[in-house]
C-alpha cells in the first residue's frame, strides 16, 4: 500500500518535470569527493568530558580544518557533561558566508540554514567554499529536519551537496519565494525527486521540526520571504532572527513583525542569536521606499538617453523602484543578466513579482528600442567579469552596447574585497562616456542587515536570557557580544565554526559565572570543503589547492628524462655514421658521456615549464644540464623512480638556484633505446614546446661546457606558443544572453 503510494507520487514528480536537468548532473555526480570522509564513531562521546572550566574559546583560523578526525573528538578545557539545548555552527561565524548551524536538544537535531561562501581564490578555478558535509553524512541520523530562512546563496547554496549527506527522508523547510529558489536548483542537481520532502512555510505558522515547535516570524532583508525562528521545546525557547534589518516601510508592504517577537520576549527566551553583519554601523539602516523615491527623481531627470541600472539580482525589492521609475518616466524595462529573470520568475511563481516577466524588452531587442525609453537591468554590480555589465563595460557584450548618453545608476554596494574590480569597471564604463550615479548622497541602495540602532532595539525586544552572536567577522561577533552587554543581556558569548554550545535555562532568573548557563561541550574538526563549478568537489587536498597556488607563484617544470644504463659511446649502434653525427650536434651530451665512470648512467633531458621566467631559455638550459648530470651518479639498472627523484631534486636545487624560484618539478624518466634519430626528433619537439626555448639556450648553452652565447638580433621569436593570454576583462566576450551562471557575490550582502 505505501509502497504502491510511493511509486505513484514519484511517478507523477518526473512527469511533471519539465525543468531541463542540466546533463552534467545524475544528482550525484557533483558531490566528487565530499562525502567519502565518513567515519562512524558516535557522538556525542561525552562520556570523555571532563568537568571545570566552562568558559568558550574562539577557535583560531579554523582549527583542524585540513585535518580528519571525529566529530568533537576534541576537548578544549573542561566540559561540562550535556546541556538540554545545543547550538553548533558548521559555518558564518568569523566569516561571511557559509551559514549553516545544527540546533539540537538532547541527541535530536535540526539544520539551520545550508549556504555557501565564494573564495578569495576564485582566479584559482575554486569557485564555491562548502560547510563540512561530511560531518553532516556523519551525523545524518541525528539531523531530523533542514530549516531555510531565505533564499540567499550564503543560506541555501550549498543544498546540492548537503541534501545528499543527510536521510533522503529529510524534510526541508522554506518559504514559498524561497522554496521557488531552491526547488529550480535542486532541479538543476537532480535532487528534487517528487518534491514531496520540501515543505512551504507561511509566516507566523507554527509546526514541528525534527524535537521542536517551529515559528517562522517574518523579517525585512535585501530578498523577499525572509523569516526569523522560534525553536520552541521542553526545555527552553531559542530565537534565531536570521538575515534581518526593519525596514518600517516596505515596498511590498509586508512588515517586520514587531509584535511576534515582543510576544516572544515576553515568553521567555533562553538563547537568541542575531545578525551581526553591520554592528559596526551606527544608526539605521533606511527603507527601501527611500531608494525608490530616489530611482524615481533620477530618471526622471535623465531626459535624454537610456537609464542603466545595476543591482543584485535577488533583490526584488529594488525592483519596485525600477518599476516605478519607469512608470513615471515612461519608459520599457529591459533585464541584461540571466540571473536576474530566474530571481523575477521566482518571484512571479510565488506571486510577488514587482514586474511581469512577460512584459519586459527581450534583451536582443533593446538596440531598436528609443534610447529615451528604456531603462536597463543588468548583472555584475561586483565587476565579476562574467557578467553583463562589465563586458559592457570593455565593450564585449553583444547584448548591450554603452552609449555617452546613458546614465548609470549603480544600486548597489561594493562587496569589500571587490573594490579594485569594480572601479577597473567603472573607470571604463566613464571612458566610454556614461556619466555614473553612485554616491552615498545619490541614495540609490540600503543594506539589508540591521545597523546597530536596530540591533539595540531587537536585543531589547527579546531580552534573552543568553546571546550569540552569529552571521559575520570575528570582530564584529565581539563587537555584538558587547552591545548586547550594554543593552543589559549579560550572559553573551562569541564561539566559532565548530564549537558546540550549550545552554540550560536560567531557574528564577539565576546563574552562576558572567556567561550564565552557556557551556562548551566539545569542538568538531571541520573540514572546509570546495567545489570548482564542475565535478570537483572535496577538500582542500581533493583540489589541490596549495598546488594551484604553488603553480601560480612559483611555476612548474617538467622534464622528460630518456636515461641510458650504459655510457653512449660504448653502445652498439648498427648506424655508425648517425651516431657520430649525433655527438658532433650536441658536443654536450657526448662531453656528459664521456665523463661518466664506467657502468653509470647517462641520459638526456627535455625540460619545459610554465609560469616561470626563464631568462629567454637559459635558464631551461642549466635546469636540462643539471638534469642530465643529476643520474651520474646512478649505476646501470637503477630504478626509473629512483632515477626520477634524484634528478627532481636536482632540478629544484638548480632553479631555486638560478631563479630564486621553488618550482613543482615533474620528472618522467624512461629508459631510451640511444637512437640519434631520437635525438634529433626531440631536439625538434623542443622548440615547438611552450617553453619558448631560443635556439641560443638551446643549443648553445646547452651541456656543461656551453659557453658560446649567440647575439641576441640572431635570437629566434621567444614569444611562448600555446599559452592563452591571462584572462582579462578585455576579454570578455558576449556569448548569447550571458551571466547566466551564477556570477559571484550577486547575490548577497549589499
Ligand atoms: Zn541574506
Ligand atoms: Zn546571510
Amino acid at each position: 500500500m505505501t509502497g504502491r503510494g510511493r511509486g505513484r507520487g514519484r511517478g507523477r514528480g518526473r512527469g511533471g518535470n519539465k525543468f531541463k536537468i542540466r546533463e552534467s548532473s545524475d544528482g550525484k555526480s557533483h558531490l566528487g569527493t565530499t562525502l567519502r570522509y565518513q567515519d562512524n564513531k558516535p557522538f556525542p562521546d561525552q562520556a570523555k568530558a571532563g568537568k571545570g572550566d566552562t568558559s568558550p574559546a574562539y577557535a583560531d583560523a579554523g582549527p583542524g580544518m585540513d585535518s580528519l578526525t571525529s566529530p568533537l573528538d576534541e576537548s578544549p578545557g573542561g566540559l561540562i557533561d550535556d546541556a538540554p539545548i545545543k547550538f553548533l555552527p558548521l559555518g558564518g561565524l568569523g566569516e561571511i558566508g557559509m551559514n549553516c548551524a545544527l540546533v539540537g536538544t538532547e541527541n535530536r537535531y535540526v539544520l539551520l540554514d545550508a549556504g555557501l561562501m565564494f573564495p578569495d581564490h576564485e582566479e584559482l578555478g575554486i569557485q564555491k567554499v562548502l560547510p563540512d558535509v561530511s560531518f553532516l553524512a556523519r551525523w545524518r541520523d541525528k539531523v531530523e529536519a533542514v530549516l531555510i530562512t531565505h533564499g540567499h546563496e550564503d543560506h541555501i547554496g550549498a543544498l546540492p551537496w548537503v541534501i545528499p549527506a543527510l536521510d533522503p527522508s529529510t524534510p526541508i523547510y522554506a518559504g514559498l519565494f524561497t522554496m521557488q529558489l531552491i526547488q529550480r536548483r535542486m532541479k538543476e542537481f537532480n535532487l528534487w525527486g517528487d518534491g514531496s520532502r520540501f515543505k512551504v512555510i507561511d509566516m507566523g505558522e507554527r509546526f514541528r521540526a525534527g524535537p521542536f515547535e517551529m515559528e517562522a516570524v517574518r523579517v525585512t532583508h535585501s530578498i523577499p520571504d525572509c523569516c526569523g525562528l522560534i525553536f520552541r521545546c521542553a526545555a527552553g525557547t531559542v530565537v534565531h532572527t536570521g538575515d534581518w534589518k526593519i525596514d518600517e516601510n516596505p515596498v511590498d508592504g509586508l512588515n517586520f513583525d514587531r509584535a511576534q517577537f515582543e510576544r516572544v520576549g515576553k515568553e521567555g527566551v533562553t538563547l537568541m542569536m542575531s545578525d551581526s553583519t553591520n554592528v559596526l554601523s551606527p544608526g539605521r539602516t533606511i527603507s527601501e521606499s527611500l531608494i525608490r523615491d530616489s530611482l524615481v527623481q533620477k530618471v526622471l531627470g535623465h531626459k535624454s538617453g537610456r537609464i542603466i541600472t545595476t543591482q543584485f539580482a535577488s533583490n526584488i525589492h529594488r525592483l519596485y523602484g525600477v518599476k516605478a521609475a519607469a512608470d513615471a518616466s515612461g519608459r520599457k524595462i529591459a533585464f541584461v543578466g540571466m540571473s536576474l529573470t530566474t530571481y523575477l520568475e521566482a518571484a512571479k511563481k510565488a506571486g510577488i513579482h514587482p514586474i511581469d516577466p512577460d512584459e519586459l524588452v527581450p534583451a536582443e531587442e533593446i538596440e531598436n528600442v528609443n534610447p529615451n525609453e528604456l531603462i536597463v537591468v543588468t548583472t555584475g554590480s561586483q565587476g565579476e567579469d562574467r557578467a553583463q555589465l562589465a563586458r559592457a563595460a570593455f565593450g564585449g557584450s553583444h547584448l548591450l552596447t554603452l552609449q555617452p548618453d546613458d546614465l548609470l545608476l549603480y544600486s548597489a554596494k561594493m562587496i569589500p574585497g571587490n573594490e579594485k574590480r569594480v572601479m577597473r569597471m567603472m573607470n571604463a564604463i566613464a571612458a566610454r562616456g556614461p556619466q555614473i550615479a553612485m554616491k552615498r548622497e545619490d541614495g540609490l541602495h540600503s543594506s539589508g542587515h540591521a545597523y546597530r540602532d536596530e540591533l539595540t532595539e531587537i536585543l531589547k525586544m527579546l531580552n534573552p536570557e543568553h546571546f550569540l552572536p552569529v552571521h559575520g567577522e570575528y570582530a564584529f561577533l565581539k563587537e555584538h557580544e558587547l552591545l548586547a552587554r550594554e543593552c543589559g543581556v549579560s550572559h553573551s558569548t562569541v564561539i566559532g565554526n565548530g564549537q558546540m554550545l550549550g545552554v540550560t535555562p536560567l531557574r528564577n532568573g539565576k546563574s552562576h559565572g558572567t556567561l550564565g548557563n552557556l557551556h562548551l561541550l566539545g569542538q568538531a574538526r571541520l573540514q572546509t570543503m570546495f567545489n570548482d563549478g564542475g565535478k570537483g568537489s572535496g577538500t582542500s587536498e581533493d583540489l589541490a589547492i596549495e598546488e594551484r597556488m604553488r603553480i601560480a607563484t612559483e611555476g612548474i617544470i617538467v622534464v622528460d628524462l630518456e636515461v641510458f644504463d650504459a655510457p653512449l659511446v660504448k653502445q652498439t649502434d648498427p648506424d655508425d655514421g648517425a651516431s657520430s653525427e649525433s655527438a658532433a650536434e650536441t658536443p654536450a651530451a657526448t662531453a656528459t658521456t664521456q665523463k661518466s665512470p664506467k657502468g653509470n648512467l647517462t641520459a638526456r633531458a627535455r625540460v619545459t615549464s610554465r609560469s616561470m621566467w626563464t631568462d629567454e631559455g637559459r635558464m631551461l638550459a642549466k635546469i636540462r644540464d643539471a638534469a642530465e648530470r643529476s643520474v651520474e651518479s646512478l649505476g646501470s639498472g637503477a630504478r626509473l623512480s629512483a632515477v626520477e627523484r634524484t634528478c627532481a631534486s636536482a632540478v629544484r636545487f638548480a632553479a631555486r638556484g638560478y631563479s630564486g624560484k621553488r618550482p613543482d618539478v615533474i620528472v618522467v624518466a624512461h629508459r631510451g633505446s640511444g637512437s640519434p634519430s631520437d635525438k634529433a626528433r626531440l631536439d625538434n619537439a623542443m622548440s615547438t614546446a611552450g617553453g619558448g626555448v631560443p635556439d641560443d639556450a638551446k643549443r648553445g648553452m646547452t651541456g656543461a661546457s656551453g659557453t658560446k652565447y649567440r647575439p641576441r638580433a640572431a635570437r629566434r621569436d621567444t614569444t611562448p606558443r600555446n599559452v592563452r593570454p591571462l584572462r582579462g576583462p578585455g576579454s570578455a566576450r558576449g556569448d548569447g544572453g550571458g551571466g547566466a551562471r551564477h556570477t559571484r557575490r550577486d547575490t548577497e550582502y549589499q
